[in-house]
């Protein structure tokens, strides 16, 4: 977004509401009147802090009173160059392809600082490589059976796909269909009407790699930008609906992974959030007793 004027103190402009997104994504926060689209005093301060540290104005200096188009310039380097973070060798970037439908509606931006958690999912899909036809997924990553990794939404955006942990997560899709729990097909979720059952797939390495990569690289991300990813969770804590959601095998080749390599928590033995249901024992052999 780059504007041809100066906007001045009282403006009402769609530039101003994304200028208040970009300053919220940044970690200058706007408590009082978050993205209002209105140019008020709490977001002149918060662009004139933005604007100190790029050394584009001396902090003696009287605070802002309009937005320029060098500014917004400034705003929209920063904003790129926050995604950017990590590093990941074979990342597939469809964030600017596609109109992010599935973005919160109550909470679309956030902090950096606000992201503390990572949900994993199994798609009970094939959705495929192509990344075009991810599109409609309203989740941060999808990771194929081939081992691509697809980015459709940034970090400090709120997708629509755990429930209550949406505002903390971040999200990443595994293609497939995968039994609740290894060993015992009936755990499979079926899709209705299919002329014959699905039968439970594997996991291929190149796929449980490429997840883990992905983890990696938000943990990092996150840290860069002076945020800390602690936890991670399956779906199935926030949604009792999401019973084999992602299922033993990937909960054993990711979720205890990144607990025993990077540290992270699954919040317990009896953690759920919102109607979702704890982590069975025949996840994680620590929670005896805890039923599927
Ligand atoms: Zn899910």
């Amino acid at each position: 977004m780059a504007i041809q004027a100066p906007l001045s103190k009282g403006s009402q402009d769609p530039n101003i509401t994304v200028v208040q997104q970009q300053l919220i994504a940044l970690g200058y926060g706007l408590p009082r009147f978050g993205a209002d689209g209105v140019l008020g005093d709490e977001t002149l301060y918060a662009y004139g802090v933005f604007l100190v540290s790029q050394g584009l104005r001396a902090p003696a200096d009287e605070s802002p009173t309009s937005i320029t188009p060098a500014g917004t310039a400034a705003l929209d380097m920063a904003f790129a160059a926050l995604a950017q973070g990590g590093d990941i060798a074979n990342i597939i970037d469809e964030r600017a392809n596609h109109p992010h439908s599935g973005r919160s509606v109550s909470m679309p931006y956030r902090l950096w600082s606000q992201i503390t958690a990572v949900v994993l999912h199994q798609t009970a899909a094939k959705i495929g490589e192509k990344p075009a036809s991810w599109h409609s997924v309203p989740i941060h990553f999808g990771i194929t059976r081939a081992g691509k990794v697809i980015q459709l939404y940034d970090l400090t955006e709120v997708c629509n796909h755990a429930n209550g942990l949406n505002r903390r997560s971040v999200g990443i899709e595994i293609d497939g269909w995968y039994a609740g729990i290894e060993g015992k097909p009936k755990t499979l979720w079926q899709p209705k009407n299919l002329p014959t059952p699905r039968q439970p797939m594997d996991l291929p390495d190149v796929q449980a790699t490429a997840v883990r990569a992905t983890v990696q690289w938000i943990l990092n991300t996150v840290a860069v930008n002076g945020g800390t990813v602690t936890h991670i969770h399956p779906h199935r804590q926030s949604s009792k609906d999401r019973q084999s959601d992602p299922g033993s095998l990937i909960w054993q080749a990711v979720g205890l992974w990144a607990q025993n390599t990077l540290g992270l928590s699954d919040g317990g033995r009896e953690f759920t959030v919102g109607d979702g249901l704890v982590i069975p024992e025949a996840w994680d052999s620590r929670y005896i007793g805890n039923r599927y």
